[in-house]
């Protein structure tokens, strides 16, 4: 596997960063997951914007320009053969000293890796996600933006751990307000009585498969709504599923023991899978 890190690229057994790394010693940094469907790039330009507006939040300056990162995510799978992928670009604050100030890192650690990618959740997109929500809660916009899609993941892998233990395929927060937020690493949605409703975005990730899926539901002329949730309305709804760059559109026929409408994909939920898997295959960066 050839891996881009810091304008070379190299074998995955030569790419080595500093133990100085912010990235690694603060989880200072930012990152992205990005597809390749068929040779294309999906929605990359959305990614790349979400990418450098975090840093941008987290005050980092992206040594390479968007054009560039564009070039040398093409490059890197092109280098490994790859057309069906995962994308990972990871921006760190880079080499610093062992106290946390920013303003000891020179140059942010830039890395592009690529895996080959299929369908992640297997035949749960038929039989749907066992769910289950979770104690911890998703930081809140005052403290640390949930926006920014930064490495610092520890209250996702809380949820998940707790999900893992409670036997759950996925995990659903809740933020400090008491509302639904979103899964571990994806963002949730419910229809009931055939509207598809979703949370607002201040305290969860503007996710870009959610984006495409609102554009879906809007373009077949199905009634969207972003409105805050609770138990409620997850419990009571006819149908949910979870959207995300690795997790597609996946169905939940579950929620903390309570079947969500017949425990199977709803007939929604099936339209907006086909419809994304559509999406994918028709449109993308080449
Ligand atoms: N929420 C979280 C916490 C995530 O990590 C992700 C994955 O990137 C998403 C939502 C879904 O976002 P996207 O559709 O842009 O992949």
């Amino acid at each position: 596997m050839i891996i881009y890190l810091d304008g070379s690229y190299v074998p995955e057994a030569e790419a080595k960063i500093s133990v100085f790394d912010h990235g690694l010693l603060y989880g200072d940094g930012v990152f992205e997951g990005i597809r390749a469907y068929n040779g294309k790039i999906f929605r990359l330009e959305a990614h790349l914007e979400r990418l450098y507006d975090s840093a941008k939040t987290l005050d980092m300056q992206v040594p390479i320009s968007r054009e560039e990162m564009t070039e040398v995510i093409k490059e890197t799978l092109r280098k490994n053969n790859l057309r069906d992928a995962y994308i990972r670009p990871v921006v760190t604050r880079g080499k610093g000293d062992l106290g946390l100030d920013p303003r000891k890192c020179p140059k942010p650690t830039v890395i592009v890796i690529a895996v080959s990618w299929g369908a992640m959740y297997g035949d749960l997109y038929e039989k749907g996600l066992k769910a289950v929500t979770v104690s911890v809660r998703r930081t809140p916009a005052e403290s640390m933006p949930p926006n920014v899609k930064s490495l610092n993941y520890l209250n996702n892998i809380l949820a998940k751990i707790e999900a893992n233990y409670k036997g759950g395929d996925e995990a659903i927060f809740f933020d400090t307000n008491g509302y639904v937020s979103e899964g571990s690493g994806d963002n949730i949605f419910v229809v009931k009585n055939g509207e598809i409703i979703t949370p607002p975005t201040l305290n969860n990730l503007r996710g870009i498969t959610r984006l495409v899926v609102l554009e879906i539901a809007r373009s077949l002329g199905i009634t969207v709504r972003e409105q805050n949730l609770g138990y409620y309305d997850l419990y009571s709804a006819d149908e949910v599923f979870v959207t995300g760059t690795a997790a597609e559109v996946a169905p939940i026929r579950d929620i903390d023991g309570r079947v969500i409408g017949t425990g199977k994909p709803g007939p929604i939920t099936r339209q907006m899978m086909a419809a994304f898997k559509h999406v994918t295959e028709t449109e993308g960066t080449p």
